[in-house]
């Protein structure tokens, strides 16, 4: 492998020549900048890369280029380096929905654009461009590793390991326990790997098989409150939970937040959020979350990881939380945001399977070791598509499972025209999964034509099932309200015919996110008719937070 290649492809002689200064000037260290005059000379030039194995990270096309227009050479740019990030280059000032870049971004074709003249190039060309390779270097080997796990590749106990340091962005490498490198590595730790997996972290420390409480703690995070009574207690660290937090603690409330495995909720597993205000290209979900984690931290919340809340009650003025290790929060207002999980197959074949090559969700931190495999999505959803073309970028083959006949019923038509438009995904409709089989992960999977009953048996490295929610609220049913499917009732849905909901103690009505608690709000996905996105969730954390000062100035006068 050589120095990654940035390879910039304009019939603009005058561009060109700027652009590849320009860039040379700030990453002409660590990349090589390659200039081509024509759309034929950087296909030669991208052939001849990718037949030395030489990486690329950028390809910037302009447009137009006459022999071939920008966007159809980005389009095979991708098929010779899949993990190229592909940038059109645009003029200003053109803001039509008929532009180039808006269909292009549509259909997947392209990845940013980047507007010319960019000067002055600290404001309009280094930024994004240090982001596109923030973003390309993600789909690479870290080049610093703080951590090294060795263990059984599809053991569900590395899985989660890998799956919490992806979204803490703590770069680590995995090992196999059967490699050359695992056995050095166990040798020099002093293991004799009977016991795995083992974490050994750049310091020399070495955790055998450690719990999440064990591996939180080691990384710096706290798995216990301090003992005070906070303004507000917060119940998980979703989008909902860390934009409440943000608004609390930036208001002067002494904020507290409790979550059982990592921040970031949903969000956090979701490979690209195309729709959230503020990034025109989109942001991965573990970068989101880590900065408003960051955020919410740095206006002093305290955050408590590795530890559910397990139980809520009222004693006076105070909402009382109980820990799952049987510790108690007292706060004077909650906001529960705990969110949803995934609904489960109830295959157990492949239940069996789980984290060996069954994942429930996006699963980003097992993209790459679907490296040119045959891989299975389940699901309709927006997250479902998202996962598709994640999971498109590594594996040989992605075949959608729908149960429905159509995919554009429940996915966004961005996301529907996308995996149309991505030759290795396909889609079959009116299709269940029924069996899965492999020893030690999963190899095969049986398939039903929901239309005639025939089944079919396909091989199968991974299963990545994307097929709705349920609500986390079991633990809350004796102390609130919710529908039937268990999805938390607030302020208008708990008025019943007669006015004011039963056993309600106040002379008002329950506030907009107020559940049937007051003092408790809710505040995301688990709360009855929300609208299950990430700028809604964050809508409501905010809209929460306002309600808690309102509740507590009754409280106060
Ligand atoms: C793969 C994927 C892709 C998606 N893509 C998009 C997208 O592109 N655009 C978009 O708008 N939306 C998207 N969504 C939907 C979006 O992520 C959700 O609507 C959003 O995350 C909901 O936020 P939330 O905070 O309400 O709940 P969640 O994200 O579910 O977070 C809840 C948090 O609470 C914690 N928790 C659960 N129980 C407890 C407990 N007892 N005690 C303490 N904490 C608890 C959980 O561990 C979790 O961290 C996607 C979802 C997925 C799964």
């Amino acid at each position: 492998m050589g120095t990654p290649v940035l390879l910039l492809a304009d019939e603009d002689r005058a561009v060109l020549e700027a652009l590849t200064a320009d860039l040379g000037r700030r990453f002409g260290i660590d990349y090589q900048i390659r200039a081509e005059g024509s759309a034929a000379a950087a296909l030669t030039t991208l052939r001849q890369l990718a037949a030395r194995s030489q990486p690329v990270a950028l390809v910037v096309a302009g447009q137009p280029m006459t022999q071939m227009g920008g966007v159809d050479l980005l389009v095979a740019a991708h098929e010779l380096h899949p993990a190229a990030k592909r940038v059109l280059l645009v003029g200003r000032g053109d803001y039509t929905a008929a532009h180039p870049a808006v269909r292009a971004m549509t259909l997947g074709q392209i990845d940013y654009h980047l507007f010319t003249p960019w000067q002055p190039a600290e404001r309009w060309l280094y930024p994004p461009v240090s982001e596109f390779l923030a973003s390309w270097s993600k789909t690479q080997e870290p080049s610093f590793v703080a951590i090294r796990i060795v263990g059984r590749q599809w053991e569900p106990r590395s899985h989660q390991l890998r799956d919490t340091l992806t979204r803490v962005a703590m770069p680590y490498r995995f090992y196999a326990h059967d490699s050359e490198a695992g056995h050095r590595i166990l040798e020099e730790a002093g293991q004799d790997g009977s016991r795995l997996p083992v974490v050994v972290f750049r310091t020399g420390q070495v955790l055998v098989d450690p719990s999440h409480a064990e591996l939180s703690e080691f990384l710096g995070a706290r798995t216990r409150p301090e003992p005070a009574t906070y303004d507000v207690a917060i119940v998980g660290a979703g989008p909902a939970g860390l934009a409440a937090a943000v608004s609390a603690a930036s208001e002067g409330l002494r904020t507290l937040v409790v979550e059982p495995e990592v921040f970031g909720g949903q969000a956090g597993t979701s490979s690209l959020i195309r729709n959230y205000p503020g990034f025109p290209h989109g942001i991965s979900g573990d970068d989101l979350a880590f900065r408003t984690f960051e955020q919410a931290w740095l206006f002093g919340t305290g955050f408590v990881f590795a530890q559910a809340v397990t139980g809520l009650t009222a004693h006076g003025s105070e909402r009382l939380l109980r820990l799952s290790d049987g510790r108690q929060v007292a706060a004077r207002a909650v906001i529960l945001a705990p969110g949803v999980s995934w609904r489960r197959l109830r295959v157990p074949s492949l239940e069996a399977l789980a984290g060996a090559g069954v994942f429930y969700g996006a699963a980003g931190s097992e993209a790459r070791a679907m490296q040119g495999q045959q891989v299975f999505v389940v699901g309709a959803g927006n997250s479902a598509g998202q996962a598709a073309l994640h999971l498109a970028e590594h594996a040989g083959s992605v075949t959608v499972l729908v149960r429905g006949d159509a995919l554009g019923t429940t996915m966004s038509d961005y996301l529907v025209k996308k995996i149309h438009a991505t030759p290795n995904i396909s889609v079959r409709l009116r299709t269940e999964v029924i069996d899965g089989q492999g020893s030690g992960c999963l190899e095969r999977l049986t398939l039903r034509d929901g239309r005639n009953g025939v089944t079919q048996t396909v091989a199968a490295a991974g299963l990545f099932v994307l097929i709705g929610g349920e609500p986390h609220t079991q633990w809350l049913r004796d102390t609130v309200r919710s529908d039937q499917h268990g999805y938390l009732l607030t302020g208008r849905d708990l008025l019943g015919a007669g006015g004011l909901p039963t056993g309600w103690p106040l002379a008002r009505p329950p506030l907009f996110l107020e559940t049937s608690l007051p003092g408790v709000f809710a505040a995301g996905d688990v709360r009855h008719r929300s609208i299950k996105r990430v700028a809604s969730a964050v809508g409501e954390g905010a809209i929460a937070v306002q309600l808690v000062h309102e509740y507590l100035a009754e409280q106060a006068s």
